[in-house]
């Protein structure tokens, strides 16, 4: 059984006697640093020259300074930026201006895993990743709950990381929900691995080939769409509430015997080993060796197959589709489609 924490097991003082730089003000940076500064932290918000989010920080009444400047000043510096700038980020913004006592906090494994950051002994090294979307650690911190997260602990130089991880997993609001003990080489592999074979390669594709068939067969488009991409959110939403089985009470007996006899012969357990050559390249590095060389090389790949992405005919019958239900719309006003 994995090791729960909950709010009793941190103490809000250890964070709360720290200077905070949060690094980045995306998804989760905003939501970091503003549940940081609502349990009473002292943050500064780190940022490019001329950043867009700068103004947005300000607005909420934080204290915004160069990267340079605030990590500085810190004992604690988090980093959240993209993680394909984290490298180059940390070798000539970060890196030259740390305290060499300072701890450094990831929400993601990736560059330390794989090696893109080397942080010198003196520094503790602590994950707090937050199992969801950064609006949502927002907003359910707002709401008085947490979102859960996972807390891992990769270089204790101070001999205190434990303590100071959990102090701001509480901060953040993450241990109202729970938080679990893991290791940067575990939150790594499995983060990259769910959204890959899962949750966003493995639905995507399956999503993009439910609807060709039907199409291809001479079937509505719209028709289509409503079969395999709008009513997947009732089926995740059961599952997310009760597991696989209470999908499968809730829908008809017809829908749960074609799950029982269709599901296996459309993922074959040639699927399953694909998904073990998919782990394969996570856990060798190649994976991570792909993304970041394409996104060096100004990521030309990946221009190239979110332009092929967004031109699936799933998507324009989509966007005239969600016109019909307006109230969809305005649940992510911060996505403006074909942009992402
Ligand atoms: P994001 O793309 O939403 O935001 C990154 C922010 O970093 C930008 O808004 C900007 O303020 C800043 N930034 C961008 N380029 C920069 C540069 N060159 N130099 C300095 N600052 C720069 O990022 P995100 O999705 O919040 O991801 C941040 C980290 O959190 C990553 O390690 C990611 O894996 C992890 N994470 C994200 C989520 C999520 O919900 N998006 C969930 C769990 C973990
Ligand atoms: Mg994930
Ligand atoms: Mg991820
Ligand atoms: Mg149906
Ligand atoms: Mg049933």
């Amino acid at each position: 059984m994995a090791e729960l924490y909950y709010d009793d097991d941190a103490d809000l003082s250890v964070i709360a006697g720290k200077k905070v730089a949060v690094i980045g003000y995306g998804s989760q940076g905003h939501a970091h640093a503003l549940n940081l500064r609502d349990s009473g932290v002292d943050v500064t918000v780190g940022l490019r020259e001329g950043s867009s989010s700068a103004a947005k920080a300000t607005d909420e009444g934080l204290k915004v300074a160069s990267v340079a400047d605030a990590v500085a000043g810190a004992d604690v510096v988090v980093i959240l930026a993209p993680d394909q700038v984290q490298r180059s980020l940390y070798a000539e913004q970060i890196e030259p201006n740390l305290k060499a006592d300072a701890a450094l906090l990831f929400a993601h494994g990736f560059n330390i895993r794989f090696g893109y950051i080397k942080p010198a002994a003196g520094h503790d090294v602590i994950m707090v990743a937050p199992k969801g979307p950064g609006h949502l650690v927002r907003r359910e911190y707002e709401a008085g709950r947490g979102v859960p997260v996972i807390v891992a602990v990769e270089q204790d130089a101070s001999g205190h990381a434990w303590d100071l991880a959990l102090s701001y997993a509480k901060a953040i609001g993450g241990l109202r929900a729970g938080g679990i003990r893991t290791t940067f080489t575990e939150e790594t592999e499995t983060d990259l691995f769910g959204e890959q074979a899962v949750l966003c390669g493995g639905t995507s594709q399956l999503v993009q080939y439910g609807f060709e068939v039907l199409t291809e067969a001479g079937y509505q488009p719209e028709v289509a769409y409503f079969e395999v991409l709008h009513e997947l959110k009732l089926i995740v939403d059961l599952m997310w509430e009760g597991g696989i089985a209470k999908q499968r009470w809730s829908v008809s007996d017809t829908a749960e015997y074609g799950d029982y006899v269709s599901g296996p012969r459309v993922i074959t357990p040639e699927v399953k080993e694909n998904m073990k050559a998919v782990l394969a390249d996570i856990q060798s590095g190649a994976f991570a060796d792909r993304f970041i060389t394409d996104q060096d090389a100004g990521a030309p790949e990946f221009k190239d197959l979110r332009g092929k992405g967004e031109q699936h005919p799933i998507e324009s019958t989509g966007r005239e589709l969600r016109k019909l239900f307006s109230w969809v719309e305005d649940r992510d006003s911060d996505y403006t489609e074909g942009s992402a």
